[in-house]
């Protein structure tokens, strides 16, 4: 029995014992093709020689050194490239170890701005139901997934709600794309009122929604109408790129495709691709002048803040992307997944819908096409996806979600930027059979 406490402790893990390129490989010799890039992380595949010759320089150097006594090289270009390619406005960084590190840090950043410019009287964040932006404390607060959060409510801070676009479920009927974002964004503006406005320090929001929804995608003009509420309100806008970032939807950031400025965004799964853990808080400048004026300090830290060999990991995945225009080749990769999606899954009777952008796709899975009823969460379907998945050799990121008390499946999916349209073909088909055996079973149990 394994001392580990893994996230079941019920049931047997395979063990990874190798991984090169799009593939996995256990002790027993089974491969499995890397469909959702472990939870959309691996970027560049695994073992890829630029990052870990990088990784091994760097080591031979200095492996770490403390952020109170000195900065790095790799550190500091890694900061200058990552500005170079930042939305206007954005002018900082702040190097942490994952994406729920990088999201506490960028709420108390927010909360600091408004310390530092004196208006300690905003106290409170909004953000949006199912939604999932970390698991400390912070993060768990203002996520919106009451799964994750139900038996720690009562220790987290209070925070408003808003409904999430998520226009498969959600748009009315006769209603247009761009009259659903007015309706959201009346929605927000609702919120804000209710909470008073002067009370309010950021809306938080994933541009496209990884684990809960699975690849959601914005309505066009959804993410303009909340700048543009958030600067009526002098609220900041804090984007959560932690999954959809980093090249993953087709443009280094989600943000880009949607012609708006953050204030603060959190970035990290791909930023190191799995080579080491890094996240980061990409800050305006406007901020970061209000704590160099102000107290001269972020109140914050952690001792592994600006590793150098995770850094060193990140300047090399920033390298090869811009080499091998991998940003370039996963919007055509991105249009090929999708377009074997559509193929295989048109007459699917158990697909509902298929979305996302770039490799970032999501499937959701329903029991009735045409009412979207979905199947009975009890039945666990996502879960038989993913163990029907694993038997075919395929790594996919099935969920369970809930939207205002309806819960639905869904299947991520994220593969590595350096697949081939030949493994496309291998995730989408093995995917194909995995759901069909899948919902096949569910409806022989029924
Ligand atoms: N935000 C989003 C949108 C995420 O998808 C995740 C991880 N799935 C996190 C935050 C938390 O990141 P980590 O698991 O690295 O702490």
């Amino acid at each position: 029995m394994s001392k580990i406490i893994h996230r079941s402790l019920r049931g047997t893990l395979p063990f990874a014992v190798s991984a090169q390129g799009v593939y996995l490989t256990d002790r027993e010799g089974k491969q499995y093709i890397d469909g959702s890039g472990g939870a959309a992380v691996s970027c560049l595949g695994h073992g890829h020689p630029d990052v870990l010759a990088a990784m091994h320089a760097q080591i031979d150097k200095v492996a770490y050194a403390h952020t109170s006594f000195f900065t790095t090289d790799v550190a500091e270009e890694l900061a200058d490239t990552l500005i170079a390619k930042a939305p206007p406005g954005i002018g900082h960084v702040y190097f942490v170890s994952g994406g729920s590190e990088a999201i506490e840090a960028a709420l108390k950043m927010a909360r600091q701005y408004y310390v530092e410019t004196g208006e300690p009287e905003r106290s409170i964040f909004i953000a949006r139901r199912q939604s999932y932006h970390g698991n400390t404390l912070g993060a768990l607060a203002v996520g919106g997934n009451e799964w994750r959060r139900k038996q720690f409510a009562p220790i987290l801070i209070d925070v408003g709600r808003v409904s999430p676009c998520y226009e498969y479920r959600d748009r009315r009927d006769g209603e247009t794309p761009e009259q659903y974002s007015q309706r959201l964004g009346d929605e927000l503006e609702g919120e804000i009122q209710r909470i008073g406005p002067r009370k309010i320090i950021a809306f938080i929001a994933e541009p496209v929604v990884g684990a809960t929804l699975g690849a959601v995608t914005a309505t066009p003009g959804y993410f303009k109408r909340v700048r543009q509420i958030c600067d009526r309100y002098g609220i900041l806008f804090i984007a959560d790129e932690v999954m959809c970032g980093m090249g993953r939807t087709g443009s280094l950031h989600a943000v880009d495709q949607e012609g708006v400025r953050p204030d603060l965004m959190a970035i990290a799964k791909g930023l190191g691709g799995g080579y080491q853990p890094i996240g980061a808080v990409l800050a305006s400048s406007r901020i970061v002048e209000a704590f160099r004026k102000g107290t001269g300090m972020f109140q914050h830290g952690h001792t592994y803040i600006g590793h150098a060999t995770a850094c060193a990991a990140a300047l090399a995945v920033q390298k090869v992307f811009a080499r091998d225009k991998l940003i370039e080749q996963v919007q055509s990769l991105g249009a090929y997944l999708e377009k074997r999606l559509h193929e295989t899954f048109i007459n699917s009777p158990y697909v509902g819908d298929l979305r996302g952008r770039g490799l970032f796709r999501g499937v959701e899975l329903v029991a009735d096409r045409a009412t979207k009823k979905p199947f009975d969460p009890a039945l666990k379907l996502h879960a038989k996806v993913k163990s029907e998945a694993m038997n075919q050799g395929l790594l996919c990121y099935p969920m369970g979600g809930t939207i205002d008390g309806v819960t639905g499946d869904h299947v991520l999916l994220a593969p590595p930027f350096i697949c081939t349209e030949a493994q496309i073909d291998e995730i989408v088909d093995k995917l194909a059979r995995a759901i069909e055996t899948g919902t096949h079973a569910l409806k022989h149990a029924a």
